[in-house]
């Protein structure tokens, strides 16, 4: 039964797309890139629980970097140092991918390895102004493995 499951959801990597897995914009966890890495900021990421944190710039939808949490091991929140000091040593690549690409085109894209983080985006070509590139939200090898065994992993 099990099996089944698994053949099934690795069958079906081909037709479904990165934005029936994606989390979407608003339940992603961000940080302002003017935010400073006090101890409030520094709780609430650790709080947060994940290891890649997208950073915008005036509006959610603007993500112009990435933070590792494990960029954090050399920083003290008594210093409160502005989160640009960070993203801009490490500079992380961002990684975009756009809707409609398939599960195993992105299962493909995150086995090379340059990052297990992508970020969707899709055109935007309603109402009345020209088309534009619009963020809808993130996706990583967990979701699309989540598709292939068909069950949630829990996070330690
Ligand atoms: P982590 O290593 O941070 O736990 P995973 O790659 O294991 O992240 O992904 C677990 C789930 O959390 C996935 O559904 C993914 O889309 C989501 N996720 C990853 N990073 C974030 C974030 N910063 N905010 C919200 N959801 C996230």
């Amino acid at each position: 039964k099990e099996e089944l499951n698994i053949i099934q959801g690795a069958l079906e990597l081909r037709t479904k797309t990165v934005e029936d897995v994606l989390t979407p914009l608003q339940d992603c966890f961000m940080l302002s890139a003017d935010a400073l890495l006090d101890f409030g900021t520094m709780s609430e990421i650790m709080q947060s629980g994940y290891t890649r944190i997208p950073v915008y710039e005036n509006t959610r939808s603007n993500i112009v970097d990435i933070l590792f949490v494990k960029d954090l091991a050399f920083v003290d929140p008594d210093d409160c140092t502005p989160l640009k000091t960070i993203t801009q040593f490490y500079r992380h690549p961002l990684h975009w991918v756009f809707n409609d690409t398939k599960l195993d085109a992105m299962l493909e894209e995150f086995k090379k390895g340059k990052s297990h983080l992508a970020i969707v985006q899709r055109v935007n070509n309603e109402g009345e102004g020209d088309p534009f590139y619009e963020v809808m939200g993130i996706v990583t090898l967990e979701d699309v493995i989540e598709e292939i065994i068909k069950s949630e992993i829990l996070d330690e």
